[in-house]
């Protein structure tokens, strides 16, 4: 049997991220691909969105109700430290209009690279092909079966992610051995997934998007939330981040209701009313230039409530204000589904957080034991959010582990690294 002081289980950001801070122990890395951070390599299109710009107190809010979880690990390694951990190993990075920080080669492969290297100087050994299958804890040691070998070690952290995109190797596996060490887990559900709409209209403008938009979620016909984002029209429903954001919250059979221009309802019936009068001649679609709406957008919402496009400001009817009040300010979408785990970019739910202790990433249940990672019950928002929180986790545990010596834990948690 093979050992090693740490294991750790998974080679994504969040094991990789843990596996270089844990310096002066014997690091072995098992992977069951062939190669590390299949999903990291993914990430962003390709290019690999790792972090925001914003300010660090900005970040709780985008991980939902869970985000106090996160302090401590935000704290010790923040957005800041992870664009310095990058540029120091040579990897340049920029940010875009919206506070996306990415590798300045836009590549993900030259993330993964510097992960990769620093795990190589720091001595880490990562053994691929190692389908975990089982562990166990006995006399005070992780024991480890992969299909082709069995490995042991005192401290143990499970990085494997959660379920989604399952061709990347995340197949919900971290959950099951963490079951088998006594813990519970929250149902895992797909996030920052598309919607698909019943009776979707939208399908010819597939690729279209807007922007900055308010979406209110209604079920039951009442309206329990609402959010604002860039949307996306598919060939079957919705997508773009305001849509994927706000996709934990939505549940099949809910509505969403869209404001396409961005104007309270009242205030537009109005509106249209004075233009009526002194802008009597326009045509509708003239006038509607000024809300900056994709022309094929508008045209298709004008069609699906029997409205001409060339109709004269002078001549709508009420009726047709009404229809047009109700199309353009709360455009309504019958939500068939959320998209399952196949095309959620990360997985909601995962290892119940009152089990972890949220400054030192170890189990309150199993001493040396870890976690890392999306295998947390713990998800963020699009825009490098996700990423983060697995680096920043990695770095607290690997800290940790790092500085436990004969069951003391050396390493002080704050913000002073
Ligand atoms: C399409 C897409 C785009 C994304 N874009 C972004 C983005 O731009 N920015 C952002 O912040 N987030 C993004 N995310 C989310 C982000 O990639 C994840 O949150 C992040 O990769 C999670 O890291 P992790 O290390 O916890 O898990 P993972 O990256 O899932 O890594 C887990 C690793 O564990 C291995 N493993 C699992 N089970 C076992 C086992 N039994 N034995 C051995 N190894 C095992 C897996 O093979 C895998 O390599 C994106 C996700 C997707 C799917």
């Amino acid at each position: 049997m093979k050992t090693a002081d740490i294991i750790i289980v998974g080679a994504g950001p969040a094991g990789l991220f843990t596996a270089i801070q844990c310096i002066d122990k014997s690091v072995l890395v098992l992977e069951k691909n062939e190669s590390p951070g299949k999903k990291l390599l993914i990430s962003g299109t390709g290019r690999c969105n790792i972090t925001n710009d914003c300010k660090l107190s900005d970040f709780y809010e985008h991980y939902g109700a869970n985000y106090r979880f996160l302090k401590t690990a935000l704290n010790c390694f923040t957005n800041y430290d992870l664009i310095a951990f990058f540029e120091q190993n040579g990897l340049e990075t920029n940010v875009d209009k919206n506070g996306k920080v990415f590798p300045a080669t836009q590549k993900s492969r030259d993330v993964l690279q510097v992960l990769v290297d620093k795990c190589k100087q720091n001595k880490v050994e990562i053994s691929y092909n190692q389908n975990v299958m089982s562990i166990e804890k006995a006399a005070g040691r992780f024991i480890l079966k992969t299909d082709l070998a069995a490995f042991s070690s005192r401290f143990l952290v499970i990085a494997t992610g959660g379920m989604s995109y399952p061709l990347t190797g995340s197949t919900g596996d971290g959950y099951h051995f963490a079951k088998q060490l006594g813990h519970s887990i929250h149902p895992p559900k797909p996030s920052l997934s598309p919607v698909f709409v019943k009776d979707y209209l939208m399908a010819s403008i597939s690729g279209v998007s807007v922007q900055d938009k308010m979406i209110y979620l209604y079920r039951d016909e009442k309206k329990i939330s609402e959010h604002r984002g860039d949307i996306g029209f598919t060939h079957k429903g919705l997508s773009g981040p305001g849509i994927l954001d706000f996709s934990r919250q939505i549940l099949s059979g809910d509505v969403l209701k869209m404001n396409l221009i961005d104007i309270k309802p009242d205030n537009f019936r109005n509106e249209i009313l004075l233009s009526s009068t002194k802008e009597g001649k326009t045509t509708l679609q003239t006038y509607l230039k000024k809300y900056e709406l994709p022309r094929s957008l508008l045209l298709l919402v004008l069609q699906a409530i029997a409205v001409e496009p060339e109709i004269r400001m002078a001549e709508i009817t009420k009726i047709e204000r009404n229809k047009l009040v109700a199309a353009l300010c709360e455009f309504p979408f019958i939500i068939e589904k959320v998209g399952g785990f196949n095309m959620a970019m990360v997985t909601a739910g995962g290892v119940k957080l009152n089990e972890v202790n949220p400054k030192t990433m170890e189990s309150r249940l199993v001493t040396g034991l870890y976690f890392a990672g999306e295998v947390l019950d713990i998800d963020g928002d699009t825009g490098g959010y996700n990423l983060q929180a697995a680096f920043s986790m990695g770095f607290l545990a690997g800290k940790v582990i790092s500085g436990t010596e004969d069951g003391q834990q050396m390493y002080p948690n704050s913000n002073t690294v």
